[in-house]
């Protein structure tokens, strides 16, 4: 490990730290290493050292340059804005899309996997907080887009996703967490199905977002700390 480009003697114990805040049975809580930016070097390092099969990437060029670079076994997440003429790459490199956000979207992505051959998990997107820059369905919309994708039945929908205002104090990020949480039950009772995941929680308010029921924090900056990413 001396010679590895990248000292990761403190990554096994950050991970493991993350999982102990998370205060739950391990397993029960995915803590999953968002690698964006990050050189796939170091992505190996995670692979081979601290036993990381899990990453979620924001980009689609980035994706298709890491899964072509790294080991096949790993199971990719996207995790950014999907543009629609992105879906089909995306449907073939990732195994769970986090960010749906619109209608077409749903059906896009459904038609992509019929016609791939594919079974791409995903998540809707939720715009909890309203914030204009954001992605992700208002609380209006989201029910109707609920309807659409219970129907799926190449793609699977398996929860709900959001991302809190990184400026939003502690009660506020709680509110957003637990409204995610019941739009989850509510669409559970609405289309008759279960609903596994709640992907919430990134470096800076996963506690709060575990507390309020999160299966899925998405942690980069955290894990990285002091390496150096990418060249463009
Ligand atoms: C970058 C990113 C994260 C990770 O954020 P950190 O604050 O670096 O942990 C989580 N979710 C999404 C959608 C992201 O783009």
């Amino acid at each position: 490990m001396s010679q590895a480009p990248y000292n990761f003697r403190n990554t096994l114990s950050v991970l493991r730290r993350i999982e102990e805040k998370c205060g739950q049975t391990p397993g029960t809580v995915k803590l999953l290493v968002i690698s964006k930016t990050m050189p796939p070097e170091v992505l190996q390092e995670l692979y081979d050292e601290c036993g990381v099969r899990e990453f979620g990437e924001n980009r689609e060029p980035e994706l298709a340059m890491k899964v072509a670079a790294l080991p096949q076994d790993i199971k990719w997440h996207f995790i950014g804005p999907l543009q629609s003429n992105k879906v089909r790459k995306v449907v073939k490199l990732a195994s769970v899309i986090h960010s749906v956000s619109s209608l077409s979207l749903i059906e896009r992505i459904e038609r992509i996997a019929k016609e791939e051959g594919k079974e791409p998990e995903f998540l809707l997107e939720v715009n909890v907080s309203g914030e204009a820059s954001k992605g992700g369905f208002s609380l209006e919309e989201l029910f109707a887009a609920a309807g659409a994708a219970g129907k799926c039945v190449h793609a699977r929908w398996r929860g709900l996703m959001t991302m809190a205002p990184l400026d939003a104090d502690d009660d506020t990020l709680e509110d957003i967490f637990c409204t995610l949480a019941r739009l989850k039950k509510e669409c559970e009772e609405r289309c008759q199905l279960a609903l596994p995941e709640l992907s919430m929680g990134m470096s800076g308010d996963f506690p709060i977002a575990v507390a309020q029921g999160a299966t899925i924090v998405r942690i980069g900056s955290r894990i990285f700390e002091g390496v150096e990413k990418m060249g463009k």
